[in-house]
């Protein structure tokens, strides 16, 4: 589940970073863009103010030359004396504004306003020219050379602004000498000069008159920038003039600003780009890298949105598989459950009529009284006793398989056992097929109950045989075998390392699929009913299984079957099995035992049978019965006792008795398996155990070994 979580927030994460690592991205290109016009920008604005600079300082040296020149012409002479001279002057003048280019003229006055001679017209105009800037600004006594407002000419109405300078006599003003220069001359140059739209060239007088624009201005605009445009900020800051950015007042674009001071005169040289046209600019370098990157992350987005979608999906469908395996197994569990119980009902039912059938019928024969009938009355108690026998092996076949038997394992030479086997294998298997017992020289021992392996052993055996009704080839082998990690992660239940294999091949008819995949089942048979029980595999899965073991089928249809158990190692100091047969032993006359039994019919079974061995047998219902006759007998030599009895347990009972009578010997007798005493299926280490149902011969052999430990 964290897993999952973790999944889909690393796919959100991916999500988040694939709009976000293109967004930084794409901003700093931005930024670094943005700068980098923005240098541009300064760049190319000082590069105009060069150009407009040279220009102006070029023409208006020109000009204060011409000025100079013709202030020469008029120094020292009287106004009467320029008058009468008026032609030659004019003709002078004429020659000198023929080197300042196109449109221009030269204009004398005297310091009423009177125009005394004219480049342009002669006779001049006899018109009083004294609310002129330039006259006023000179009487007011300006020193050198004074730029001078835009006004129409009276020739031919045409825009001009004056460039003047006074002429003096002892230190008054005699006359003033102009050149009227039309702006359109600086608009050409500056039309010339805008390689793109945005851009605005103009010449300023530093108190914000403008001289000369490009672009025109709109009508209506002032012709001055007042003290708080940005202009004329930056001039009263920076009198060499600076950078700005500014609405214009003029058009009402705004615009980055350069603004420098033409050197020696108040006079301002400006140029300026507007910023939609740098934002146009930037916009335009940065626009491409959104063609490719926009599509681009939409589409990692969407891809991480589809997988997004496809792994919640994804887990939906894991989570809804899960459910509905589950909900098969269950489903096959109740089968093999309903089998299983149809199983025993079945078996059960046929040795019950057993049974019940040679009872009634010894029944019968007593109340019917013939004498002599004893033999065949014997007879049918022995049927009802090999009917019970029957029970006695089903159910612990059903405990096998369930793994609830009480193992007594011991350690066992594999070798040795199967040889031992052999014969009684033969025997089993017929003379039809052939049997081959393979050891292994170094074979690891393992710890396992002898008999339930031998039971297995021959389980395998007898199902080999029935593969092979035409004869054949038994093979039985072992060896060391080690399970890895890798083998051992497909089974829960079971630990890599050393086993050791037995592996019992046949060359039967083998087994489809299905067949092995339910082989283990109780009760699965594909035997004919009477042939088989479906209960020897069964046996053999549960027994390895409780010993910690391993088992496992391998079939092919025609070819034959392998079986492979797998025991583990027994690997503390080696302690050789001893294989000696029980011996019937019998009580010498003075032992005493104590049965504690709350099945009054066991009990009874049970003292009956020890005191026929010879023993002294004390009975008691219960523990607090038991002790109670400890105290008043003299001596207990042994302790039989049920585990489950109601009130104190079997195990409370030996403790408390073991108290009075520290020797005494303890033996348990247990129908269950699953109870206090057992651990795991194995017996405690130094606690005695025998199984019930009790038979005579194991219930002597036991009592006396115990006794003579
Ligand atoms: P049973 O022998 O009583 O049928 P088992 O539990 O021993 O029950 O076996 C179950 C089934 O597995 C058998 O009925 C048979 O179909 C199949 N089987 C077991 N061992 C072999 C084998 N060596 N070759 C072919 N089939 C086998
Ligand atoms: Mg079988």
């Amino acid at each position: 589940m964290q897993a999952r979580t973790l999944t889909i927030r690393l796919i959100w994460l991916a999500m988040g970073a694939s709009l976000l690592v293109p967004l930084l991205l794409f901003s700093l290109a931005s930024w670094i863009s943005y700068r980098h016009i923005e240098d541009i920008t300064v760049e190319r604005l000082q590069r105009s103010l060069d150009i407009e600079e040279e220009e102006a300082q070029k023409d208006f040296l020109l000009v204060k030359h011409a000025l100079d020149d013709a202030s020469a012409l008029v120094d020292q002479r009287s106004a009467i004396d320029i008058l009468a001279d008026q032609e030659r002057l004019h003709e002078q003048l004429e020659t000198l504004v023929a080197n300042l280019g196109p449109a221009r003229s030269i204009w004398i006055y005297d310091v009423l306003g009177n125009a005394l001679v004219s480049s342009a017209v002669q006779p001049p105009p006899q018109e009083n020219f004294s609310d002129l800037d330039f006259i006023r600004a000179h009487e007011a006594g300006e020193p050198g050379v004074y730029y001078g407002r835009v006004y129409p000419s009276p020739v031919n109405s045409s825009p001009y602004f004056s460039v003047s300078r006074g002429v003096r006599r002892k230190g008054s003003l005699e006359y003033v000498v102009v050149v009227w220069t039309p702006p359109s001359s600086f608009f050409r140059f500056y039309a010339a000069m805008a390689y793109a739209s945005g851009l605005q060239y103009g010449l300023i007088r530093n108190d914000g008159y403008i001289l000369a624009r490009y672009p025109v201005a709109p009508p209506n605009a002032p012709d001055r920038l007042n003290e708080d445009t940005g202009f004329r900020r930056t001039i009263a800051e920076r009198p060499e003039g600076g950078l700005f950015s500014t609405k214009s007042a003029i058009d009402g674009i705004t615009r980055r600003f350069a603004a420098r001071q033409l050197d020696g005169a108040p006079l301002y040289v400006q140029a300026g780009i507007a910023t939609s046209a740098i934002r146009d600019e930037w916009i335009g370098q940065m626009a491409p890298h959104l063609i490719f990157g926009i599509p681009a992350t939409l589409l990692l987005f969407l891809t991480l949105f589809a997988v997004l979608r496809r792994t919640e999906r994804l887990y939906a469908e894991m989570d809804q598989r899960a459910i509905a395996e589950e909900s098969l197994r269950q489903a096959q569990k109740m089968e093999a459950i309903g089998q299983l119980t149809g199983g025993v009902a079945h078996d059960f039912n046929n040795i019950l009529t057993i049974i019940l059938g040679n009872l009634e019928m010894a029944k019968r024969q007593l109340t019917e009284g013939k004498e002599g009938e004893r033999s065949k009355l014997a007879q049918r108690v022995e049927s009802a006793i090999q009917g019970a026998v029957r029970a006695a092996t089903l159910v612990k076949r059903l405990l096998a398989f369930s793994r609830q038997q009480t193992l007594d394992p011991t350690v066992l030479d594999i070798n040795r056992l199967l040889c031992g086997l052999a014969d009684f294998l033969q025997r089993a298997i017929g003379e039809t097929i052939s049997l081959e017992v393979v050891g292994a020289a170094g074979l690891w021992q393992v710890e396992a109950d002898q008999t339930e392996l031998e039971a297995a052993i021959l389980n395998l055996a007898i199902n080999a045989r029935d593969a092979m009704p035409e004869g054949g080839k038994l093979t039985i082998e072992a060896a060391n075998a080690y399970l890895d990690d890798a083998y051992c992660r497909q089974y829960s239940d079971l630990r890599p390392g050393q086993y050791v294999l037995i592996s019992v091949s046949d060359t039967g008819t083998g087994m489809p699929k299905e067949v092995v995949e339910r082989a283990f089942e109780p009760f699965f048979t594909t035997k004919q009913a009477g042939q088989g029980t479906g209960l020897g595999l069964s046996q053999v899965y549960g027994f390895v299984k409780q010993s910690g073991g391993h088992v496992k089928i391998y079939s092919e249809v025609g070819e034959g079957t392998t079986i492979r158990i797998y025991l583990r190692r027994f690997v503390a100091g080696p302690a050789p099995a001893l294989e000696t047969a029980p011996e019937v032993g019998r009580g010498r006359g003075a032992e005493t035992v104590l049965v504690a039994e709350d099945d009054g019919e066991v009990r009874a079974y049970v003292v009956e049978t020890l005191e026929r061995l010879g023993y002294q047998v004390l009975g008691a219902s219960g523990a607090d019965e038991a002790l109670e006759v400890m105290h008043n007998s003299d001596r207990v030599d042994l302790l039989l006792t049920d585990v489950v009895m109601p009130g104190a347990s079997g195990r409370k009972l030996a403790e408390e008795a073991k108290r009075l009578q520290p020797d005494l010997k303890v033996l348990f007798m247990t129908g269950y398996s699953r109870n206090a005493i057992v651990h795991q299926g194995r017996l405690d280490p130094g606690v005695d155990l025998i199984q019930k149902p009790l038979t005579g011969d194991a219930l002597a052999a036991t009592v006396r070994k115990l006794l003579d430990g």
